[in-house]
């Protein structure tokens, strides 16, 4: 008896070891959206400051610097584009998400507006919302489309590595004319292959 519970114990230890494991690495429910993971913060830029916060706009440095240029080339087109959010941790996302779960009545409503966390392209410090320095009452709001930036970036974007992740058409996720993705280099490419939304 003694002999056969030393050989179950560590196979039954095993067996909830293993799902453990399983159950620490299984994906997030994204609802429609993909799963990211977290960028380095040592790997991240500045992108300027959001005009209603003062708060920093975080990019991978890469991106960040994309942003500036693209950001000065509109400004000689008399554009002004404004950053207003970049980079995001799970743990802020998630605060995003608890919110318009309440708003909207239920996980999957919630995630057609706002992507779960651990599935949020801004986790990836390539995503970065934008908006119309004449019109900081569209800032994250669709009427943003109405705007002079949005017909800029959408003539001029690509140029810079930027494309629109939730294009109007097939959703969910909702159409967001305000969110970009940088995928002027190779590791943007792969982790946002064309037309993922
Ligand atoms: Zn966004």
């Amino acid at each position: 008896m003694v002999a056969l519970l030393k050989r179950l114990v560590p196979a039954v230890l095993g067996v909830l070891l293993a799902c453990g494991a399983a159950a620490q690495s299984e994906p997030p429910e994204c609802y429609g959206h993909h799963p990211y993971a977290e960028a380095d913060p040592a790997e991240l830029g500045s992108a300027g400051n959001y005009r209603d916060t003062g708060r920093t706009v975080r990019l991978l440095a890469p991106a960040a610097e994309a942003f500036q240029e693209m950001q000065k080339a509109a400004a000689t087109q008399g554009v002004r584009l404004v950053p207003i959010s970049g980079f995001r941790r799970r743990a802020y996302q998630a605060g995003l998400f608890r919110r318009a779960v309440e708003r909207y009545g239920s996980e999957e409503a919630a995630a057609r507006w706002v992507a779960p966390p651990g599935c949020s392209e801004h986790h990836t410090g390539r995503a970065l919302d934008l908006g119309d320095e004449t019109r900081p009452d569209c800032d994250v709001q669709l009427c943003f489309q109405k705007t002079p930036a949005y017909r800029w970036l959408q003539k001029n974007a690509e140029r810079f590595g930027f494309e629109l992740s939730f294009p109007a058409g097939s959703e969910p996720p909702a159409f967001e004319p305000w969110h970009w993705r940088y995928v002027g280099d190779p590791e943007g490419r792969r982790l946002f292959p064309r037309g993922r939304r």
